[in-house]
């Protein structure tokens, strides 16, 4: 199994090509209590490699509700529906701002917001909070 060290560096390209966001629901670094995690994109245990290509910067609620997942099933359909990649696929074409809730466009958007759960409560209210002092997105 590979290893999922991320060395000093590795973690410093990670926070810096993310600008210190969360690459799934954006808030920044300075504005989260908790550290931003590096996380495995595909998982280690999924044979996922710890390499840039495969990590993102997540907060830690993204990174807890996402886990070693990488896929969900689609509510409607029932499909398998791959998570939101950040080094494959771009925010902005699989989800939207509505207010301070984070929208699915696409199926992939829809199943990531749900699982990682970007609209609970206190979080649309965090957002809604640093919308309001022009600091997201
Ligand atoms: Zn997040």
């Amino acid at each position: 199994m590979a290893s999922d060290y991320i060395s000093a560096e590795l973690r410093k390209l990670v926070i810096q090509r993310a600008s210190g966001c969360c690459e799934y629901c954006r808030i920044h670094q300075n504005f989260s209590i908790y550290t931003h995690e590096v996380d495995h994109i595909i998982a280690v245990k999924h044979g996922g490699e710890t390499t840039a290509d495969n990590l993102a910067l997540s907060c830690l609620s993204c990174n807890r509700y996402k886990g070693s997942d990488f896929a969900t099933i689609d509510q409607i359909t029932k499909e398998i529906v791959p998570l939101f990649n950040p080094r494959r696929q771009v925010w902005n074409e699989h989800f939207y701002l509505e207010r301070a809730r984070i929208e699915g466009k696409t199926q992939i958007g829809q199943g990531t917001a749900r699982l990682l759960q970007l609209n609970i409560p206190n979080r649309v209210l965090e957002r809604q909070v640093l919308m309001s002092q022009g600091l997201y997105p």
